[in-house]
């Protein structure tokens, strides 16, 4: 089976083409963080606008690469949702015009199952049901993946993703856009005991996450040290902050999957990168005897490879679109495997 993916749901146009589900012909990523790093974010009238130019060229690419005709494909998969509107709407109606002229189905995705995927491509033996914490740039969620597409929430952030405070306390720290993967560099040579930052626990749902009260806490911190003169060790703080935020992360991983009877544990999304999470999850995993599957750092980040897989999944539940299909901002992961007929 041949499945063409399409993704423009932030500032990434990727495609790719995957043979029976985990084997991936072709992953073309065009990123416009260089565009974006002079305004301190993704500009979500820029991102659109550049996913018109790459969309063709990208998917050109990708087929290409792959060695794949259009009349080859089984399927079309584009990620329709959640993302930046503008940006969602350019791979959509892409992948609905490529999908009406080729005579090809049509397979809306979901951005968040995508992240997830990108374990079965580098680990084809994990096979649901199993736990995973997905983490990225706009989500933090405790999901039981039940099957390839049926999913349950646990747990979900209150406030800030993980990835938004390491972006937020990097830009205060003073750090380039995206600024996560520089407090991670920095954290290698501080001391992660340096500061205390405060861990909130959510007393309604002990799997949720929040991250905006140790945002805060960094943010002051920096302001009260500046009016004193002070002068604090970035690196110290960005190990302090990462230790914190890999503590949380590890802490209701660990409780969710003991509580819930999971020994199995992936982690997706743009902060599964980060050193601090991967090791401290390692560790925990390790002393109890769970697995733990993370993607390869190239798959963490947004990609075309995740999609092309996540819709092999998802073609074979039976999720279909037809040239009605809309991009939507949000949408639940449980609501999206609603639509098919939960394989
Ligand atoms: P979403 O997937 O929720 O729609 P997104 O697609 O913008 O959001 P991703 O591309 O999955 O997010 O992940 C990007 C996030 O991951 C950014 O916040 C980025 O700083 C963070 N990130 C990437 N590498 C690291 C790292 N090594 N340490 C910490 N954070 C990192
Ligand atoms: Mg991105
Ligand atoms: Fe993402």
């Amino acid at each position: 089976m041949l499945i063409l993916g399409i993704e423009s749901s932030c500032d990434e146009t990727a495609a790719s083409v995957a043979r029976n589900h985990t084997e991936i012909l072709s992953n073309v990523v065009s990123s416009q963080v260089e565009e974006h790093k002079q305004y301190g974010g993704v500009v979500p009238e820029i991102a659109s606008r550049r996913h018109c130019e790459n969309v063709l060229p990208v998917v050109q690419k990708a087929l290409d690469d792959a060695g794949v005709t259009l009349a080859e494909l089984d399927g079309i998969a584009v990620t329709a949702y959640p993302g930046l509107i503008g940006a969602l709407l350019v791979g959509v109606n892409f992948a609905k015009g490529l999908a009406l002229t080729a005579g090809k189905p049509l397979v809306p995705t979901h951005h968040l199952a995508g992240h997830i995927a990108a374990n079965y491509i580098a680990h084809p033996e994990l096979k649901p049901p199993y736990l995973c914490l997905v983490v990225s740039g706009g989500h933090s969620h405790l999901v039981e993946v039940l099957t390839y597409t049926k999913f349950r929430i646990l747990g979900r952030t209150r406030d800030d993703a993980a990835g938004e405070c390491f972006d937020k306390c990097a830009r205060a720290m003073g750090y380039p856009y995206p600024g996560g993967i520089h407090l991670d560099k920095a954290s290698q040579s501080g001391n992660p005991k340096a500061f205390s930052l405060p861990k909130p626990k959510i007393a309604e749902n002990a799997y949720d996450f929040s991250f905006s009260g140790l945002k805060t806490a960094v943010v002051n911190l920096l302001h009260n040290a500046q009016q004193k003169g002070e002068t604090i060790c970035r690196e110290d703080l960005a190990a302090s902050v990462q230790a914190t935020i890999s503590e949380v992360l590890t802490e209701h991983t660990i409780r969710a999957a003991v509580e819930h009877g999971y020994s199995t544990i992936a982690i997706a999304g743009g902060v599964s990168a980060n050193s601090g999470v991967r090791e401290s999850l390692q560790k925990a995993c390790d002393k109890r005897n769970f697995t733990l599957y993370m993607p390869p750092l190239s798959l963490c980040g947004d990609n075309g490879a995740m999609i092309a897989c996540a819709g092999s999944y998802a073609f074979d539940a039976g999720i279909r679109a037809d040239s009605s299909l809309n991009a939507s901002a949000t949408m639940e992961l449980t609501d999206w495997g609603d639509m098919g007929n939960g394989q």
